[in-house]
């Protein structure tokens, strides 16, 4: 049964797969592996980095522009630094809301040692400004400044240090083709199994001296949604339950008993999840709904709605998108125990 409300509650939300600095703070940079060896799971990505970055190293240049995609809290960030340090090169991180004016990429730019990665976290919003100021810097290394105005006005074509540009993005089709042409290495990143969370959560564990068994890693890693920044926060939730209602150690049982308090179920969907896809089969029939609409019924911005919450539905089958708009499946009416085919509004009230 679910409330009258289209009120959902979207702040605290533990499983959000954004980065949260109450949420998330410090400890997420220290849990940050500093190797691809020690980066777990993305196989496909991570087996052809390698080779990549070995290639740069035995012509002692700089590596080809890299593209990082896929949803939030999948290591794109992390990935960059890894990228950087395998490199043996510093990095620089900046994101495409936070440079304002063109000058400040060009004086990041300049700024640069020959070989060093430029990190652009969310590189679709760049300004189309900035943008053009990166097509010369990515194929030429070099800058084109304009000096001068009117008809005495000439173009200077400024040499930079031959760096790397890293660019994430949570959506590649929302960047333009000649930007992402410039990209010689494309790498998407995939929604975590359960064993690989696993693992995370397990190394996590050992690095903030928190007992867990196998099971109690596999408990948490199960309810992630396929996200380690997820599995690391329940990690730390977890383990609060684990001191005050355990004797410290994070089993199987206690991690069931934790996560049922946060109202997290066994597939690691929330409230936010479960009503978002009764408001779909309660007011549209289960779908199909436009994305702005389903946005506007739940009062949440669709952009979030298609990067957050969707990839995990998607992957487990709850949600399909099809080109009429987004329909809710029969396996997640099983879930959420209503008959399919039962979009009676009577079935609400
Ligand atoms: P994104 O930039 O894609 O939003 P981040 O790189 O900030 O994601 O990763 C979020 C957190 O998840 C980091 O603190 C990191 O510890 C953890 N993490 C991400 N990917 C991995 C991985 N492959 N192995 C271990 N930990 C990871």
């Amino acid at each position: 049964m679910i409330e009258e409300s289209n009120e959902f509650d979207f702040e605290n939300r533990i499983v959000s797969t954004e980065y949260d600095s109450m949420e998330d703070g410090e400890v997420e940079i220290c849990l940050r592996p500093k190797t691809l060896e020690e980066y777990v799971g993305q196989t496909k990505a991570k087996s052809n980095l390698k080779v990549y970055i070995e290639s740069a190293k035995l012509r002692s240049e700089a590596l080809d522009h890299v593209l990082l995609y896929g949803p939030p809290g999948l290591g794109k960030t992390t990935l960059s630094s890894i990228i950087a340090n395998e490199m043996g090169v510093n990095i620089r991180t900046t994101s495409g809301p936070a440079i304002e004016k063109p000058g400040d990429l060009a004086a990041i730019l300049t700024n640069l040692a020959p070989g060093d990665v430029l990190f652009i976290d969310e590189i679709h919003r760049l300004s189309r400004v900035a943008e053009e100021i990166l097509y010369p810097a990515m194929e030429d290394y070099a800058l084109d400044i304009i000096i001068g105005k009117g008809p005495s006005a000439r173009t200077i074509h400024m040499p930079i240090p031959k760096f790397t540009l890293i660019g994430a993005t949570t959506r590649a089709g929302q960047l333009t083709t000649p930007l992402r042409d410039r990209f010689g290495v494309l790498l998407k990143l995939e929604l975590y199994t359960t064993d690989e969370l696993a693992t995370i959560v397990k190394r996590s564990a050992s690095i903030l001296d928190i007992k867990i068994t196998d099971d109690g890693a596999i408990g948490i890693a199960s309810r992630s949604r396929g996200t380690p920044r997820i599995a690391n926060r329940l990690l730390k939730r977890v383990r609060d339950f684990a001191l005050v209602k355990g004797n410290g150690t994070i089993t199987s049982e206690i991690a069931t008993y934790a996560l049922e308090a946060l109202e997290i179920d066994e597939l690691g969907l929330d409230n936010i999840d479960r009503r978002m896809l009764e408001a779909i089969i309660k007011f549209y029939g289960g779908g199909p709904v436009g994305l702005d609409t389903l946005a506007a019924t739940i009062g949440e911005e669709a952009i979030t709605i298609e990067d957050v919450y969707e990839p995990y539905l998607m992957q487990i089958g709850f949600l399909s998108r099809t080109p009429r708009g987004r329909c809710v499946t029969k396996l997640a009416y099983d879930h959420l125990g209503i008959p399919f085919g039962m979009n009676d509004i009577d079935l609400f009230s």
